[in-house]
């Protein structure tokens, strides 16, 4: 029930949804990311691209073998990585599920970075092609985003601030935006869930594994 590129997941079946795993690349090494903590695996799965992203036509055959066997409502851009890091990727696998699959949900999970990664908005595009975003803020302090975070140097300076502006944009576009916010010790997430309200979004917790 999986497609899969050499040994790891590209397309896997969760909840109502596909999720997808195009990019291990991420600006950031998340204290409480899973794929760390997991060592790249989930379930059954392993999600070790080790590399070797996926093209667009073997994301769409992976995406194909699990709709045959699972019935689905939403695709999501999520994996073991950043999935912005392939913007043009996103673009084009959503225009082909938007024409075989009108009614599915497109769906974006982020740590809301991919502004500095193309150096410009980059959120008119991804609302010609989603309908939701979920942006990983998990506290409302710049100073432990960081420490959360550990952004890579390039987005240390700017990170926390560009994410929320990311989520303004998304808001502001007619994306269906959540932030969303891990439960760890010491991050205060009432204070996250005051700061998605005043940007207009949704939000919603997750527990840490
Ligand atoms: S961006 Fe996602 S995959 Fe990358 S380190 Fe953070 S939680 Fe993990």
């Amino acid at each position: 029930m999986i497609a899969r590129r050499d040994d790891a997941a590209i397309a896997y079946p969760f909840k109502n949804g596909i999720y997808l795993n195009i990019t291990n690349r991420c600006p950031t090494a998340c204290r409480f990311c899973i794929k760390r903590l997991l060592k790249w695996r989930f379930e059954q799965w392993n999600f070790r691209l080790a590399g070797a992203e996926p093209s667009v036509s073997q994301i769409l055959a992976a995406i194909c073998a699990v709709a045959r066997r699972k019935r689905f409502s939403e695709i999501v851009f999520c994996g073991y990585g950043e999935s912005t890091y392939r913007l043009p990727e996103i673009l084009e696998i959503s225009r082909e599920i938007r024409a075989l699959r009108p009614r599915a949900r497109l769906r974006l999970n982020t740590v809301g970075l991919g502004n500095l990664i193309w150096d410009r908005n980059i959120v008119p595009e991804l609302r010609s092609a989603l309908d939701a975003v979920a942006v990983s803020i998990n506290t409302a302090d710049p100073d432990q985003w960081v420490r959360i975070h550990a952004p890579l140097a390039h987005f240390r300076r700017k990170g926390f601030e560009s994410a929320i502006e990311f989520v303004r944009h998304c808001v502001a576009s007619g994306l269906d935006t959540t932030v969303t916010a891990v439960r760890l010790p010491g991050a205060d997430v009432a204070a996250v869930r005051r700061l998605a309200a005043s940007l207009g979004a949704k939000f919603r917790p997750r527990p840490a594994l």
